[in-house]
């Protein structure tokens, strides 16, 4: 299940351009103002629902710090648990941590080892707001597998289409953005 036209103007229409932001060149796509759209923000997690229901899933991972947002008002909806996938040296039990490159040096994302365990091959959605690179996403795959589970689905509101992450993201996972910036 895909956005209808309606649907993809009321998102479409409720997120902001910031220029230069964090640095010059870059343009940061804002979903505050998505969030603070009650409408934009209803449809946004209507449409997750409608479309992750079927899928039987067992988990919703989310990545630091946008991917909560979503990924725990989408498991709640769901009825199933969420699992926060960190920034390291934030989570405070034994974790597993996976490296990946940015565009100087490295940066590195951990899971808790146990965040999995009460269900066998549980099946995983890794959330975020936005895939760029897909760097960060592809390292969080990584951790979903490695502590037991199987990640069946990765989805972003907003994929920075020129940037290739989501065909990157392929080869490990399926992919799903709702909305595709060119
Ligand atoms: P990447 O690993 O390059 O795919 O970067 C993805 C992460 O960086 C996500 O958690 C995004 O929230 C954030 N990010 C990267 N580029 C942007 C952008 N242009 N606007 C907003 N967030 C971004």
């Amino acid at each position: 299940m895909t956005l209808s036209n309606l649907e993809r103007k009321i998102i479409e229409g409720s997120l902001r351009d910031i220029k230069d932001f964090p640095k010059p060149g870059i343009v940061f796509k804002d979903i505050t103002t998505l969030l603070n759209n009650a409408e934009a923000f209803g449809v946004t997690m209507n449409h997750l629902y409608q479309r992750y229901k079927e899928y039987n899933l067992d988990y919703i991972a989310g990545i630091d710090a946008r991917g909560f947002i979503f990924g725990a008002a989408l498991a709640q909806m769901l009825g199933i648990g969420f699992v926060p996938i960190r920034k390291k040296g934030k989570l405070p039990y034994t974790t597993i941590s996976e490296k990946y490159s940015l565009e100087y040096g490295f940066d590195e994302i951990e899971i808790h080892i146990d965040a999995f365990s009460a269900k066998p091959n549980a099946r995983v959605l890794l959330m975020d707001d936005l895939i760029a690179t897909g760097g960060t996403a592809n390292a969080a795959a990584r951790l979903i597998n490695q502590a037991g589970a199987s990640c069946v689905e990765a989805c972003f509101i907003i994929a920075l289409t020129f940037l290739e992450g989501q065909k990157n993201l392929q080869n490990i996972t399926p992919v799903y953005s709702l909305i595709e910036v060119a």
